[in-house]
Formats: C-alpha cells, sequence, structure tokens
C-alpha cells in the first residue's frame, strides 16, 4: 500500500464573509473565493480527503515528501515533518500539516469503513455545543454595541444555544480594545440570557496583566464560566501571575506554536486551567490526541477550539473533558448553515438541546458534494 499522488484541487464559491485586516472574519457582500481540497491518492483505488491546504506547498513540499509511503505511517509521516517544518523556514506550518495528517486518518477511515473517531477508540457520538460569535464590529446591525450582543445573545437561545462564547472588539476597529466595553457587552449578554447560561470571553488578545486582571474580576461576578486568550500567549509568567489571582478558570494556549510542548509546559507553570488547542494549532489530529492524552495525564480540562471535521472526531474519542464543541462562527447577519456549500450535509448538525451529532459515516465523516466542486473547478494538476 502506497500513496502515489497528492493533488490540490482548487474550486470557487460564492462566499459571504472576509476577513479584516487583523484576520478575523466577518459578514460580506456575496463575492467570488477560492477553496482548496487536498487529496491523498493511494494506489488501493481508496482516496484521502481533507478541505484546505495550499496548492503550492503540497507541490513544493508535500507530495515529493509523500510519494511511496504508507498512508497508515501517519505516525511515522508526522515524525518526519516534525522535523521538516524546523528546517521549511516557515514554508511548513501546523495548519497545513493538519490538513495532511487529516487526509491520511480520512484515507484511513474510508478504507477500513469506520469513522475516524472509532478507529481513535470512541468515546461518545454528540458533544454539548456552544454558539461561538465573530468579534465586534461597527456594521448597523451588527455587532456594534454591548446591546447588540445582548439582543444576538437572546435570538441565539431562542434557536436552542444553551452555551455561549463571545468575541468581542479587536483592532482594527480604532476604538478597540476597551476592557470596560468588553465587560459591558459580557454583562447585556448575562442579562439577556439569564443566570444558567454558561457564558464565555474570548477578547483581545493583547491586553496587559491588569487589564486582563480587572476584565477577569468583572467576569467572575457575572458568573461567566471561562476566561480565554486575554494577553500574549507567549509570556506564560504573565498566565501564571493572571490564572493565580483569579478564581475563574483562564482558557490558553490556542495558537502558541509548539504543540503538545508548549501545552506541557503550560500545564506544569499552571498558567491556565483549562488547556486549548485544535487540529489546526496542534498540526493534526495524531499530535491533537497527544494533548488529549497529556491533559489527561495531568487532570487538566482540554477544550478544542475552532469547529470542522477533524476536531468533531477528536471529541468523538476525547475520554477527558472536552466539554464543548466550538459551534461557528454566528453574526446576527450571517447565516453559519450555508457555510461549506461543497458538502452535501453540513459537518455539525445540532439538535435542540444544544447537542451537535458527530457523522459516523467513513474518514472525518464529510459527504463530498462532487458536482458542485467538478462545476466550480479553478485548476487541478491532475
Ligand atoms: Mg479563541
Amino acid at each position: 500500500m502506497k500513496i502515489v499522488d497528492v493533488e490540490t484541487i482548487v474550486f470557487k464559491y460564492r462566499s459571504r464573509r472576509q476577513h479584516d485586516l487583523a484576520g478575523h472574519s466577518h459578514p460580506a457582500p456575496g463575492h467570488d473565493a477560492l477553496q482548496t481540497l487536498t487529496v491523498v491518492v493511494t494506489d488501493e483505488g481508496v482516496n484521502g480527503y481533507c478541505f484546505g491546504g495550499s496548492k503550492e506547498i503540497n507541490d513544493r513540499i508535500v507530495k515529493p515528501a509523500l510519494l511511496g509511503k504508507n498512508p497508515l505511517d501517519r505516525e511515522k509521516i508526522w515524525q518526519m515533518f516534525y522535523r521538516r517544518l524546523q528546517a521549511s523556514r516557515g514554508g511548513l506550518n501546523d495548519r497545513q500539516l493538519a490538513i495532511v495528517d487529516m487526509a491520511m486518518w480520512d484515507f484511513a477511515g474510508r478504507y477500513l469503513n469506520q469513522p475516524i473517531c472509532k478507529l481513535l477508540g470512541g468515546y461518545r457520538e454528540k458533544v454539548w455545543a456552544y454558539a461561538s460569535t465573530m468579534c465586534g464590529d461597527e456594521m448597523e446591525e451588527g455587532l456594534n454595541t454591548p446591546e447588540a450582543y445582548g439582543r444576538f445573545a437572546e435570538q441565539l437561545i431562542k434557536q436552542g444555544y444553551t452555551a455561549i462564547k463571545l468575541h468581542t472588539w479587536m483592532p482594527p476597529i480604532e476604538w478597540a480594545p476597551d476592557p470596560k466595553r468588553d465587560v459591558a457587552a459580557c454583562r447585556a449578554v448575562r442579562e439577556a440570557v439569564g443566570d444558567d447560561v454558561p457564558l464565555m470571553l474570548d477578547c483581545y488578545h493583547g491586553y496587559n496583566r491588569e487589564q486582563a486582571l480587572y476584565i477577569g474580576r468583572e467576569l467572575e461576578k457575572l458568573n461567566f464560566y471561562w476566561f480565554e486568550e486575554p494577553m500574549d500567549e507567549h509570556n506564560i509568567a504573565s498566565y501564571v501571575w493572571l490564572a493565580d489571582k483569579l478564581d475563574i478558570p483562564v482558557v490558553g494556549p490556542e495558537t502558541a506554536e509548539g504543540k503538545i510542548w508548549t501545552r506541557a509546559e503550560w500545564i506544569v507553570r499552571e498558567a491556565a486551567d483549562i488547556i486549548r488547542g485544535g487540529v489546526g494549532d496542534n498540526g493534526g489530529i495524531t499530535p491533537l490526541m497527544k494533548t488529549v492524552h497529556l491533559c489527561e495525564a495531568f487532570g487538566v480540562r482540554l477544550e478544542i477550539h475552532g469547529g470542522g471535521a477533524g476536531n468533531l472526531q477528536v471529541l468523538g474519542a476525547m475520554g477527558i473533558p472536552g466539554e464543548f464543541y466550538e459551534r461557528g462562527l454566528f453574526h446576527p447577519n450571517y447565516d453559519y448553515e450555508s457555510v461549506t456549500p461543497w458538502l452535501k450535509e453540513v459537518i455539525d448538525p445540532v439538535d435542540r438541546q444544544s447537542h451537535v451529532h458527530i457523522s459516523q459515516k467513513p474518514g472525518l465523516g464529510m459527504e463530498i458534494d462532487w458536482d458542485f466542486i467538478e462545476e466550480n473547478t479553478v485548476k487541478s494538476n491532475k
């Protein structure tokens, strides 16, 4: 069994989202956008698929490294790429590795006719989801005031969500960040949804110690459930300082480089109460499962960052909490359910109890709409 090709299909779709200069997504008028699909082609007549990935990096680095390799040797391949990360001068990154690793897991699942969560060791088939909002903005009818957050939270509760996380205002908004305004948004949401709904805050990531402590203490008064990433995650000492002073669980690191080793450091230094990681941050399912087991060994919770098929399959196999799936991002002017027109069904269907059902179909569990992709393919290296 061996890998005989790595293809990157590029296709277009109508997007209603765009990213600001800091990389945060907001609703936008409909426009053409590009999406990629990484395909690991094997000589078994079964392929592995994962949406995303750079064609340039796949062609230049990934494909030459994978040709002839056994696609089931995921650990060996991950170790090879990990060494390569150091020598690639930034040409290869964890998000790209995550796509390649997930495509190989998808192959394994399709080949063995099992969902990945069962190959990892099944633990659950549904998971509690919180609705995660987009960042604050200055749009009319958007998330432009604390009151707007309150009204939107009410709407989300009416839709059936039983937990909500706010992303508040960040640069490039001129007056952002503003700790008092963040707290005002949190207060408006708490007043709108009542005392019992778990609420979380993920605010600007560059607050200083005193600003973060002020927000954290206000969140304690508002009975928030966790406080996520308020400072630069490279500054572990500041997180040790903050977590020591607050009762509310501090959550991190999310996007900090260093995978399992960075998270090990945060755990032993007690820099956070709840560890954070996702397939994109850790470099795939293979390394994220190592973080899962690391947290289990230390009795520390791990909350998964972001949505999508790979994170869901990991949640299906996580024997420690991991209490939540992050569903979103949501905004009053944006239809999240239409976000992946290249799939025949949404990957994270949510029921009226705010539970997302984890696909039990083979691999990543995606029903790919090949007609849509073929009709919209821009360029392929086939
Ligand atoms: Mg976050």
